[in-house]
């Protein structure tokens, strides 16, 4: 297959090229660095068989041929980064979105959106299923990433009723793993590193909203399923092992065993009070479910940032 990954030099992205070129893919790979790293794809440097293009798929798009499989990354994830580059995250959820919609059309290709647990916002059902419609601020500083996915989903779907466009929606729930950028911003990489440095963990609030951690290679095994399978979706990609914020800084303390101290600061605006997938729709549809343990992805995770902070 000659497979598309838009964003492929990031965190998901780059674990997903990865995993394409391992099966024996073929892929180009479109980013602008806006988040990515070059580091991320650099061991793919003598790879025959991936091509790096450095572009903003929300100018231009190039018209690839022979194209089996797009999948949509691009976007910064992380709430520090999206907040930095409102303009550009809402300008990606949706001239970028349609651009590579209208690749994947022109080659009759596969069409995959990376879409995320922030279509719920701060969720009055719980856990969340594919069919809860969300409770979003359509004005506040999150929903510069949460309307820019949701424009996205609509858009993709709009797609596929006009042109029958062969598209897939993951909703994509807190993913962690190596090559998370250190100053990222996200919960695993704040905590890890500040653990490793002996810096207090930045606990916002008072630790008891919920998240559900997923290790990365989880994610871009049931990515690819969906990839690979005709559904719509949109599908939940997650895992529901739910731990609170303060959970999750004792687990880094003690996995660490750091002696760093706790400190708590302000809440940020509309942070979600709670997140846990319901994966019933990708057991059923995709036979896909996380196999990692909460505590070994985080082992591994941590040996990354060990290893990338001695260096
Ligand atoms: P990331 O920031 O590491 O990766 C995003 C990549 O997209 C980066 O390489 C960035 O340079 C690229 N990009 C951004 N705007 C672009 C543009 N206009 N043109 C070309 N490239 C552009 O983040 P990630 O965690 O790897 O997330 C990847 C995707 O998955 C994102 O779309 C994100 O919204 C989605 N997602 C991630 C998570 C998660 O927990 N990691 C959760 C939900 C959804
Ligand atoms: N968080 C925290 N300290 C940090 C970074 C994040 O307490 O240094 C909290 C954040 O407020 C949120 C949760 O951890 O409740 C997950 O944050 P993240 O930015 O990783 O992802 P989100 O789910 O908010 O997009």
């Amino acid at each position: 297959m000659k497979v598309v990954v838009a964003g492929g030099a990031g965190f998901l992205g780059s674990h997903l090229v990865d995993a394409h070129l391992d099966k024996g893919d073929s892929v180009v790979i479109l980013d602008n660095f806006c988040t990515g790293s070059p580091s991320n794809i650099k061991h793919l440097a003598e790879n025959d068989r991936v091509e790096a293009i450095e572009v903003d798929v929300s100018e231009h798009v190039p018209d690839l041929k022979e194209v089996d499989l797009v999948y949509n990354l691009a976007s910064p994830a992380s709430p520090p980064a999206y907040l930095a580059l409102a303009l550009e995250t809402m300008a990606v959820g949706s001239e970028g979105t349609r651009r590579l919609l209208e690749l994947s059309e022109r080659s009759h290709a596969r069409f995959v959106m990376a879409s995320t647990s922030e279509i719920y916002g701060d969720p009055s059902e719980h856990p969340q299923r594919e069919s809860y419609r969300g409770n979003v601020d359509a004005t506040g500083p999150r929903s510069v990433y949460d309307e820019a996915k949701r424009f996205s989903e609509a858009m993709t779907f709009a797609f596929h009723r006009t042109f029958g466009t062969n598209i897939g929606v993951a909703r994509i729930f807190n993913t962690y793993g190596p090559r998370l950028a250190p100053g990222d911003g996200r919960v695993v990489s704040n905590f890890i590193v500040q653990a490793l440095k002996g810096d207090p963990l930045t606990i916002y609030g008072d630790g008891s909203q919920t998240r559900s951690l997923c290790f990365v290679a989880d994610l871009v095994r049931g990515l690819m399923a969906l990839g690979e399978s005709s559904i719509t979706g949109p599908v939940n990609l997650g895992n529901p092992d739910e731990r609170s914020v303060g959970e999750i800084a004792s687990l880094i303390l003690s996995l660490t065993n750091s002696n760093s101290s706790v400190e708590y600061l302000p809440l940020p605006t509309d942070d979600p009070t709670r997140r846990c997938p319901d994966i019933a729709v990708a057991k059923r549809e995709l036979g896909w479910e996380p196999r990692t343990m909460t505590e070994d992805g985080l082992r591994v995770t941590i040996e990354h940032f060990r290893s990338l902070l001695a260096s």
